[in-house]
């Protein structure tokens, strides 16, 4: 399978990983729409965080977790977390992903 998330969680294409959990990783987005955006990305290869949601609990609530440890890490404060599911809904990479975005950096 060509997925370009398989890749760069098991290490076939480089990242500079955020942070890491068991189930998941966190890099940065390549075009970020806000002073903080990072991807949570779970290691397993999923269409999108509803299929996720009923085949793998366990994996989405860590990847949850290490959503709000990446918003505490990079921002001071509010923080986002967006799933587009779906290509109607702007989603363009088919392995399930949140993004986290914050306007308010921590310097
Ligand atoms: P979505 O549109 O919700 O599917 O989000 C996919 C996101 O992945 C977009 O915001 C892209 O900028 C980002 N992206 C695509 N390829 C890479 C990459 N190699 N490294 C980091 N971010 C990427
Ligand atoms: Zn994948």
């Amino acid at each position: 399978m060509d997925c370009i998330f398989c890749k760069i969680t098991s290490g076939e294409l480089p990242a500079t990983f955020v942070a890491e959990s068991e189930h998941a990783v966190a890099f940065n987005d390549i075009h970020p729409v806000a002073p903080v955006h990072v991807l949570i990305v779970p290691r397993v290869h999923f269409t999108d965080v509803a299929e996720l949601a009923v085949a793998n609990p366990e994996v989405l609530a860590d990847l949850i977790q290490l959503g709000v440890r990446v918003a505490e890490l990079k921002s001071t404060g509010s923080f986002r977390l967006q799933f587009n599911t779906g290509a109607e809904a702007g989603q363009t990479v088919f392995h399930a992903h949140g993004h986290i975005t914050s306007r308010t950096p921590r310097s």
